[in-house]
C-alpha cells in the first residue's frame, strides 16, 4: 500500500480523485492481516443509529456510495445466538436503514447481504454477524468497488442529521411490525383519594414514561372483583386502607411501556376511576411507586400531571 493512501478511516481523509474503492486494497489486507475483530472495536464516530444492542453504521470500505453495516455490539458468529429483542432490532435498524437511504440519498431499492459464520468462511473477512446495506445500482451485476462521491464519514455525519427521522421510524416498526408490538388491553382501578384538608394524593411511578405526577392506581388481576383490586392497589403503591369509595366514570388511554429488555409494548388502558377517603394506614410510596405525597388541590398546576388524572380533576373540579 505504501504512500497510496487515498482513503483513511481514522482520519476520515479523503481523496476524491481516487475514488476507486478497490484500488485501496485495504479491504483485502485488513482480513488478511489484523487478528483482532474489527466489528468489537467499532469506531463511534461511524454509528449512525442504534437500538437494543444493534448498530447501524457506515460502512469503512463502501463497495458503492451510501453502504451501509447492521452489526450487533455482541460479538456473534451466526444468528441463532441473537437473542429475540437483537433479532427484532436488527429488523428494525433494517426498515429505518431503507427508509432513511431513500430520505437522504435517494437509494430505491437496496441489497440486504446478510454474512454469518466464521473469518474467511464464505471469503468472510470479518467473523462477527454482520448485514451489509448495499444501494442497488441498475445494471449492476457483480460485486466489486464502485466510483464513490461521499467518504463514509460524511455518510455517517449526514445520517446522524435524521436522528429524529429514523426513531419517528423504528417507533413505527416497533408498533406496526415488530415482534413484540402486539397490543394489550388492561383494566385499570384508579384512585383520586382526598383529605380533609382539601388535598388530593398523587404517585410518582417507578417506570413513569414522562416523569408525570399522577393518582395512584393498578391493572386488574385474576379473578378479583374490581373493589378488591382498587384496595388491593392502594395497599401496595401508598400503604393505605380506603373508605368512602364512589365510581366516578370510565376513561380510556394508550400507553406505551418500556420493558428492560429493550422491548416496548402499547397498552390499551381502560381506566375505572373513583374517589376515596382513608381509613388507615400511613402515607408511603411501594411496590411500583416511588414517590407519594399529598398536594394542594389549588396548587395542581405546579405539577406535570398524566392524561388520565388531567381528565379526572378536570371532571371533579373546576378552577
Ligand atoms: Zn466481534
Amino acid at each position: 500500500m505504501g504512500k497510496k493512501k487515498f482513503y483513511n478511516p481514522q482520519t476520515n481523509i479523503f481523496d476524491f480523485r481516487k475514488k476507486q474503492a478497490r484500488s485501496w486494497d485495504w479491504y483485502d489486507k485488513i482480513w488478511k492481516t489484523v487478528n483482532k475483530c474489527a466489528f468489537c472495536d467499532l469506531n463511534e464516530r461511524y454509528v449512525i443509529f442504534e437500538k437494543n444492542g444493534i448498530v447501524l453504521t457506515a460502512n469503512l470500505y463502501p463497495y458503492i456510495d451510501a453502504h451501509l453495516l447492521i452489526i450487533p455490539r455482541r460479538h456473534v458468529e451466526y444468528v441463532k445466538e441473537l437473542t429475540k429483542e437483537e433479532w427484532d432490532a436488527l429488523r428494525g435498524i433494517m426498515y429505518v436503514a431503507k427508509k432513511v437511504l431513500r430520505r437522504v440519498f435517494k437509494k430505491k431499492s437496496l441489497w440486504f447481504l446478510y454474512r454469518e459464520g466464521a473469518l474467511g468462511e464464505g471469503q468472510k473477512t470479518v467473523g462477527h454477524l454482520h448485514v451489509q446495506v448495499i444501494p442497488y445500482k441498475e445494471g449492476l451485476v457483480k460485486w466489486d468497488y464502485q466510483p464513490i462521491n461521499w467518504a463514509p464519514g460524511e455518510v455517517g455525519d449526514r445520517l446522524k442529521e435524521e436522528k429524529n427521522f429514523m426513531e419517528g421510524k423504528y417507533e413505527k416498526y416497533i408498533l406496526k411490525y415488530g415482534a413484540y408490538a402486539q397490543t394489550e388491553r388492561r383494566i385499570v382501578v384508579n384512585c383520586l383519594i382526598r383529605n380533609s384538608k382539601g388535598e388530593v394524593l398523587l404517585v410518582k411511578k417507578k417506570i413513569s414514561l414522562k416523569n408525570q405526577w399522577e393518582t395512584p392506581a393498578g391493572s386488574v388481576e385474576g379473578d378479583e372483583s374490581l373493589i378488591q383490586a382498587l384496595q388491593r392497589e392502594m395497599k401496595e403503591e401508598v400503604n393505605l386502607s380506603i373508605k368512602n369509595v364512589k365510581f366516578i366514570g370510565i376513561e380510556e388511554d394508550r400507553q406505551r411501556v418500556f420493558f428492560e429488555g429493550g422491548f416496548e409494548k402499547d397498552w390499551n388502558l381502560i381506566f375505572l376511576n373513583y374517589t376515596a377517603e382513608v381509613k388507615s394506614g400511613r402515607l408511603k410510596a411501594g411496590d411500583d411507586t416511588k414517590e407519594a405525597k399529598w398536594v394542594d388541590i389549588n396548587k395542581l398546576q405546579r405539577y406535570k400531571l398524566s392524561n388520565i388524572t388531567k381528565r379526572i380533576i378536570k371532571k371533579l373540579f373546576t378552577f
